[in-house]
């Protein structure tokens, strides 16, 4: 049966160029836009390690995806690309913290500096963008600079897309690199729309988790790299090793099931008249806990998947300075409202934090427990 829209349009095929596909949330995009919409895929990465499952010449999807390996920074190919296709997604980016403080540049160009050919292109071309932004260039919340008492309103704290101003902390503090230069490729963005009719929409993820986030140090990443706080706290988990609380564990978070979130992202794509022109933040409010918080969730779901004892599992605190190095600030708390999703798509969170952790963590156990096993066995010299 023909898929229809929301407005009960039938959804017609399109060409999605997407950049930087081949990493967590593209991953997770083409297998949904493979298995259930008559979409197209031209992927673009530098790597296809997480999308090689669904690049097999015999899957029924063949003739619906293709992979381009190219580093956007250096390759002409982009613009033939963009030209091709329907509508470009831009996912590219260095979106890990630990690397915002300690390759500023990078981070800069890569987030700024490398959308700007793909904006333009866009632009000239006529051809409609989803680009993705962070519920990061909010910044730090107005309440975080307010008394206690002062704090339990909820203009205080809840981020609005329309609303509320974007807080970063001084240009020596360089965590604030990345929410800056994806701060400047929204207003970019905005600006290409106002003066030259660029068709946009702009997604503001809030932590986003799931099976195939990041990498695991030492088995599929570098054995000193840090990811994300999933998969800082699964790495530890399966080796055996406490979780580091940075700072502590206060600052909150509210995470979203990757699959929830890949919902509203078809329903962007397939409703350009209700989502061009719009921001939106996408997340989950009812998911709201401490670092700390995140982490006594986590080990209490791995001891039940790995079947260890939760008195071997353990928290550890540690300094941001130790942990990130010179430079490292912190988001303290980050509440989407979720007026504008809901009115102009109807999408709403389905997954609770603990569902969704059993289930991460039940592939993070059967994807990497044989390796860490395996390396821990080796002598050591
Ligand atoms: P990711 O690192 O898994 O994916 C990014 C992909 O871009 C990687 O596969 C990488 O190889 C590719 N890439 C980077 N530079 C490239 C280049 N020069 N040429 C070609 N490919 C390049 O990260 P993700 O979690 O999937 O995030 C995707 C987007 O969403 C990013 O823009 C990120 O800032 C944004 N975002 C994600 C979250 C989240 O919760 N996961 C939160 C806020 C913002
Ligand atoms: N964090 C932590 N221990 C870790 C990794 C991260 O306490 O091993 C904290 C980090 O300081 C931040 C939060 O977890 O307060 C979320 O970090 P993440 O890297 O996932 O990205 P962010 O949400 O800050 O963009």
């Amino acid at each position: 049966m023909a898929r229809v829209n929301l407005d009960g349009n039938p959804i017609s095929m399109q060409a999605i160029c997407m950049i930087g596909g081949g990493g967590f949330i593209g991953s997770h995009l083409c297998e949904k836009l493979m298995a259930e919409t008559n979409h197209k895929a031209v992927v673009v990465d530098v790597s296809s390690d997480k999308i090689n499952h669904l690049l097999d010449m015999s899957l029924p999807w063949a003739h619906r995806i293709e992979f381009h390996q190219m580093n956007i920074k250096t390759d002409s190919r982009l613009e033939t690309l963009i030209k091709a296709s329907d509508l470009t997604i831009n996912l590219a980016a260095i979106c890990t913290p630990a690397d915002y403080n300690t390759r500023p540049l990078d981070t800069i160009f890569s987030n700024f500096i490398d959308a700007i050919p793909v904006i333009k292109y866009c632009t000239e071309n006529k051809k409609r963008l989803i680009h993705f932004s962070t519920c990061e260039v909010y910044g730090k919340t107005i309440g975080s600079f307010l008394p206690e008492e002062y704090r339990k309103d909820p203009k205080y704290f809840m981020l609005k897309e329309d609303v509320s101003p974007c807080i970063f902390g001084p240009v020596e503090k360089q965590r604030w690199s990345y929410a800056c230069a994806k701060q400047m490729t929204d207003r970019l963005i905005y600006a290409e729309h106002a003066e030259n009719g660029l068709k946009y929409t702009i997604v503001r993820p809030y932590n986003w988790i799931g099976p195939r986030m990041d990498f695991i140090p030492g088995v599929d990443g570098p054995s000193d790299g840090v990811p994300r706080v999933l998969a800082c706290f699964s790495n530890s988990l399966l080796r055996g090793e406490p979780l580091k609380l940075v700072d502590g564990g206060e600052s909150k978070r509210t995470f979203l099931y990757i699959k929830d979130a890949i919902d509203a992202v078809v329903l962007m794509i397939d409703n350009p008249e209700r989502a061009n022109g719009y921001i939106f933040n996408v997340g989950n409010p009812d998911n709201e806990v401490s670092v700390k918080q995140l982490a006594e969730l986590m080990m209490k779901a791995y001891s039940k998947v790995a079947s260890v004892p939760a008195s071997s599992l353990s928290t550890l605190k540690v300094s941001s300075e130790d942990f990130y190095g010179k430079g490292y600030d912190d988001s303290d708390r980050r509440i989407p409202d979720m007026t504008i999703i809901t009115r102009q798509l109807a999408w709403k969170p389905k997954t609770p934090l603990d569902e969704l952790l059993d289930v991460t963590l039940q592939y993070q156990h059967q994807t990497y427990s044989r390796s860490i096993q395996r390396e821990l066995s080796k002598p050591s010299n």
